[in-house]
């Protein structure tokens, strides 16, 4: 005996024992008509017309209706008097066809009912503290704290299962490719991309710590080394960043290295295997996918991972050379967005005000460009490919020329402007479309960037990348033009993996970290074991890894990760479901010689 969530009426409940389902819950059609079946689920919905009662019985298949008819039995229906939402019961009967004004067309089952003659309540619910809506407007905490409910939620199983099915997917394609899965420790040492590590006190050698990994890259590294040619990971990592809307403390890659390989073999292997995932996912997409260097990119985009959904800018200073509208040399660019229409006095306000901000001068009236440059502008007309219904914008850099790097950043900011006119234009004409994939390989990055803070240069990707092999002289002569064997690939405007040509000798790794500023004692002290490993006939090799949490999001059409991960943290990097991070017994602390700082 027990009670159920309102406390009011015991209910006694039964056992599953030798029971099993003849079908599941979504599966029932027209043709089942006469079958007898038993279903188990849960009550979705329940409706009490006094001699009769409807559930909406739902498993992660569907929902079917089922029908406890007073006139049928008594007995039964009486017992469904009990039953509750989220109750969890089992009912045997028979399939009958519904009328056809009872017929539930939003219901794949809806042509059907089952008429219940056994029930069995195999547990009761508390009443959940949401409904099993697909659009709840309940806030996100609710849902986190009860993640277990939020997670039978249509719309979340089916984010689920789609991540499942993309794994699989993924996993599919790379094994016909030949990789093997091989996993790497969590435990391990600090490893370098460029975030801060969790670590992991040692109970048996006090004062030392294990560190998770922020990536496998040196351990599949290693794999080459060992022999392994091709292996991939599907594999959490760890980065202890900074707080910031879409990020999980850990959050899962899809992880790959291969041996004797340069760019476009890993191009081959990522694009078939893509192809595979979003067809998992009911996508069809198209292979070889586009590629650009990372200076095109800055050139024609102002960013390094361009939507190319929308146009390219493009750069216009050597026409208006000499005119008052000449930038002195520095970018001027035309930013074309189709299909605009008009728009009104306040929005171009708006667009000038976003452009001020960026240091951009906006000019915004492509009518009166036209009557104060005719040639300039037919040609701007010319290259963009301007139509009467686009926007049409100039922009160029009004601050003083900074010494470092301007170019880049008017560039920036110039592609920042076409990002906001886009965006703020874009439920116009559906120009980002979310069921348009465009994908794009971005390469040729640089090696270093100068980091302002630190006064030196830092690996743009990773220190481990390999530099172009005729700009290996530039690394000591002039690391800021030394171009990396790097990429990244990227999906409209999201960047779902970057990954690079690695080095492979040990005499270079030396150099490129000296190029970073450390000491050979240092480089020693850090990265030993992998100096150590290239030293011992490395095979050239080279890799990527993908961010699966990313990719399903946009696969599933959802705007956070926290919506395709099943136990995500909140921003602030908690667990509310089992409050984690929490407190330790002060014993365990002890153990491991760490001190306890009360709150
Ligand atoms: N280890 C890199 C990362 O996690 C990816 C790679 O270079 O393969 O971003």
């Amino acid at each position: 005996m027990s009670t159920n969530g309102e406390g009011q009426h015991p209910v006694k409940l039964d056992f599953l024992g030798n029971l099993r389902r003849t079908h599941k819950c979504g599966e029932l059609r027209a043709e089942n008509a006469g079958d007898r079946v038993l279903l188990m689920g849960w009550v979705h919905r329940r409706r009490d017309l006094g001699g009769v009662i409807f559930l909406h019985l739902r498993d992660i298949t569907g929902i079917t209706q089922v029908v406890f008819r007073i006139e049928n039995a008594a007995e039964v229906h009486a017992r469904a008097e009990h039953i509750r939402g989220e109750f969890v019961v089992a009912v045997e009967g028979n399939v009958e066809k519904r009328s056809a004004e009872t017929v539930n067309p939003n219901l794949p089952t809806g042509e059907v009912e089952v008429v219940v003659e056994k029930v069995w309540i195999l547990n009761e619910s508390k009443p959940a503290p949401f409904p099993m809506e697909d659009d709840l407007s309940v806030g996100e905490e609710s849902r986190l704290k009860h993640r277990y409910i939020d997670l039978r939620r249509h719309r979340m199983q089916q984010n689920i299962r789609m991540r499942s099915d993309v794994s699989f997917a993924v996993r599919n394609s790379l094994f016909e490719q030949g990789f093997h899965e091989i996993e790497t420790p969590f435990m391990t040492r600090s490893t370098p991309e460029g975030a801060r590590d969790f670590i992991i006190p040692s109970r048996l050698s006090p004062g030392s710590f294990y560190a998770l990994p922020q990536s496998p890259q040196i351990f599949k590294q290693l794999l080459m080394v060992g022999g392994y040619e091709r292996y991939f990971q599907i594999v959490r990592c760890f980065r202890d960043e900074d707080l910031r809307a879409d990020r999980q403390p850990e959050f899962t890659q899809i992880d790959l290295e291969m041996s004797f390989v340069q760019q476009p073999d890993v191009f081959v292997v990522i694009e078939k295997m893509l192809v595979r995932a979003f067809a998992a996912a009911g996508f069809q997409i198209e292979a070889p996918f586009q590629r650009i260097t990372y200076r095109e990119a800055m050139d024609s985009y102002g960013i390094d991972k361009p939507d190319t959904r929308i146009p390219p800018f493009h750069r216009v200073e050597s026409l208006f050379e000499g005119t008052p509208i000449s930038g002195n040399g520095l970018p001027m660019v035309a930013i074309l967005i189709p299909k605009v229409g008009q728009i009104s006095r306040k929005e171009r306000d708006e667009l000038k005000a976003f452009g001020q901000e960026k240091n951009l001068r906006v000019f915004d009236d492509a009518k009166r460009l036209e009557r104060d440059y005719p040639e300039q502008m037919a040609k701007v007309r010319e290259i963009t490919g301007a139509a009467e219904e686009d926007l049409l914008l100039l922009a160029n850099w009004a601050a003083e020329p900074d010494a470092h790097l301007p170019e880049r950043e008017a560039l920036k900011a110039c592609g920042q402007l076409r990002l906001y006119a886009a965006q703020k234009y874009a439920d116009r004409h559906k120009l980002l479309d979310p069921k348009k994939f465009n994908f794009l390989w971005v390469v040729d990055f640089p090696m270093f960037e100068w980091d302002p803070e630190e006064n030196r240069w830092v690996a743009a990707h990773h220190p481990f990348t390999s530099v172009h092999d005729e700009d290996l002289d530039l690394l000591t002569t002039d690391p800021a033009n030394c171009r990396a064997k790097s990429y990244d690939i990227v999906l409209n405007g999201v960047e779902l993996g970057s990954g690079s040509i690695r080095i492979h000798r040990a005499d270079v790794q030396q150099k490129v970290f000296s190029a970073l500023g450390f000491t050979p004692e240092d480089a020693q002290h850090r990265f030993g074991f992998l100096l150590e490993g290239l030293s011992y006939g490395a095979p050239p090799h080279g890799g990527i890894a993908l961010g699966l949490d990313r990719m399903v999001m946009i696969l599933a059409g959802e705007t956070s990760i926290r919506d395709v991960i099943a136990f995500p943290k909140t921003a602030r990097g908690t667990d509310l479901m089992c409050e984690a991070p929490s407190d330790v017994p002060d014993k365990l602390l002890r153990d491991l010689g760490i001190m306890h700082i009360r709150k």
